[in-house]
Parts: C-alpha cells; structure tokens; sequence
C-alpha cells in the first residue's frame, strides 16, 4: 500500500492508495496561504496515521509515502524551495515530518506528480514519453520519460507553460511578456471573450453574465459553445490558435508519445480536443511524414495529485 498527499491552496488531501493505482480511502486538512511549514508537515504526518488507522496499517505495511506540493521542490534535500501561493521557501517538509513518523518521504511539484499518476494509470498510460498539461487557473505541466519524472539538474522543471509564443505579449507572472501561460489559462480564455464581447453584444454570453463582463467564466463559453452561439465559437477558435502554437512548441521540443490534457478547461472535452488536435496537427515539424504524439484528455483528474504522489517511491 502506498500513501500519497496533495498539498493544495485551500486544502491538503491525502490518499491510501494500492498497486493499481486506486485509491482505497481518503482523508483530508484546510490549508491556506499563511501557514508555515511546521504546521503543514505535521498535517502531513497526521494524516499518514489517519490512513493507517483507517485500515488498521502500520508503517511496516506501507510501501512508500510521497507529497505534491505546488512550486519548485527538490527531493534529493526534501525541501519545498519555492511556492507563490503557499507560504514556504527553502522549507525543510521532510525532516519536519520526520520528527512525527521516522519513515523517508518523497516530494515533488504537483504537477510533476499528476504527470506520474497519467502515465502509470491514465490517459498516458505505457507511453515512453508522456507529457501531461493541466489548463487551469495556471499552467501545470509534467514530463514523464521511462515512467520517471524529467526535472532537470536542479529538480525544478518543467516550466512549459513560461515559453515565449507572442513576443512583447502581456506580462507573465514569472516575468516575462507573452508566455504560453498567460494565452492558455482559464484568464487567457476570458481575455479573448471580453475583447470581443466590448464590442458585440449580441452573443448568448453577453445575455448569461447581464452584461456584466467580469461575470464571464469557462463554463458560460463552453456552453455558447454548445449552443453554436458565433462569438463563443470566434473566442474558442482564437484561444485554440495559441494554444495549439505551444502545444506545438512542446512536441517539436520533446517529441512526446502521448500528450494529456487536464485541467478545468480539458473537461469541455470534444469541442475542444477534436479542433486543437487538426490545429496541431497542421502546425507540427514534418507533418504527417513522422509518427507524432497523441493528444489526450486527462483521466484521473483531481485524484492525480494522490496517485502519483504515492507512486514517487515506487
Ligand atoms: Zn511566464
């Protein structure tokens, strides 16, 4: 039995997972922005018992114990070396939760670790080199090569979604202007959608939010969408035009078998997939002389997190 936790925003989740990849139970800790690393570490620790009493375990039954933490980690020293949005820097989480269980932990970027769980158990699942790229609020991007986690020397990549695609772009919160982030996101999509809605107000999502463009969501385009509604159809196709230019730096880059998409704006499913994967396919270096990546939906979802965190010392 393996034990993988998710340290999120808003909550740390934890998972006593088994060799296929199924999570047996769950338990699960609030979290936020202010808490210092002791305190998570010790929730750490404390839902590992949780778990094992659940199923009455002992650390003699547990085959590895791993965390996802957002930012940049480096398991060789056990340290979360930096999390924007948590309130941890070069934070010792290993020894820390060492003083409450004597047992060695791996730690690793979440997204790195939703990267794993897809390629063991997902949508990428056999694959010799599988990226997988979560489109969301951020960009979470994993590579995955020989069924392990590519980081490069200092353990902490991989920064996909910080490439340059539009130079002089909007500023990037890593510093930059016109990153592959700052089309891609949730965000970027809105931006698209407030551009056009300014000046054509005759669209079904104009009709959902009143007017009010600061009310506009994934959802309310994806469902215009549905609804053939032509503005929503002209925001995706704009959105898909920057997404699909990164997803064809990524392939060109690595050469990936298997490419999985996650995140909330993959779970609009076809109407996004089947359009991008023309996109790509039209764009990427040789065409269809050479064999390219396929490009999947996620399957594993929110659980991807648990799942590869408790696949990391495997
Ligand atoms: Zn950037």
């Amino acid at each position: 039995m393996y034990i993988g936790i998710d340290i999120g925003g808003s909550h740390i989740s934890a998972g006593l997972v088994n060799q296929d990849g199924k999570i047996i139970s769950r338990a699960e800790v609030p979290n936020n922005s202010r808490r210092d690393y002791k305190e998570i570490s010790k929730d750490l620790a404390d839902l590992c018992k949780q778990l094992m009493d659940s199923a009455n375990l002992s650390l003699k039954d547990i085959q590895s114990i791993g965390v996802g933490i957002p930012g940049s980690c480096n398991d060789k020293i056990g340290e979360s070396i930096y999390a924007n949005n948590l309130n941890l820097s070069h934070a010792p989480i290993r020894a820390e939760f060492q003083k409450y269980i004597p047992y060695p932990i791996h730690i690793e970027n979440d997204a790195n670790c939703a990267a794993l769980a897809e390629n063991y158990f997902g949508a990428a699942k056999g694959a010799s080199i599988s990226i997988t790229i979560t489109l969301g609020t951020g960009i979470g991007a994993g590579i995955v090569i020989d069924n392990k986690i590519f980081s490069g020397f200092n353990s902490c990549g991989s920064e996909l979604g910080h490439s340059v695609i539009v130079v002089d772009g909007p500023l990037c919160t890593c510093g930059r202007n016109g990153c592959f982030e700052v089309f891609s996101t949730t965000q970027g999509l809105i931006r698209i959608a407030e551009d056009l809605l300014k000046n054509n107000k005759n669209s079904d999502i104009f009709k959902q939010v009143n007017g009010d463009l600061s009310k506009i969501n994934g959802k309310i385009i994806f469902d215009a969408v549905r609804n053939q509604d032509k503005i929503a159809e002209e925001i995706l196709s704009i959105y898909l035009k920057y997404l699909s230019e990164g997803i064809v730096n990524i392939e060109n880059f690595l050469m990936p078998e298997v490419i999985v998409l996650g995140g909330s704006i993959s779970k609009s499913g076809d109407i996004f997939l089947e359009p991008l994967k023309k996109l790509v396919a039209k764009k990427v270096y040789a065409g269809n002389r050479i064999p390219h990546a396929d490009i999947r939906l996620a399957q594993l979802e929110n659980d991807a997190g648990i799942i590869g965190a408790a696949m990391l010392g495997r």
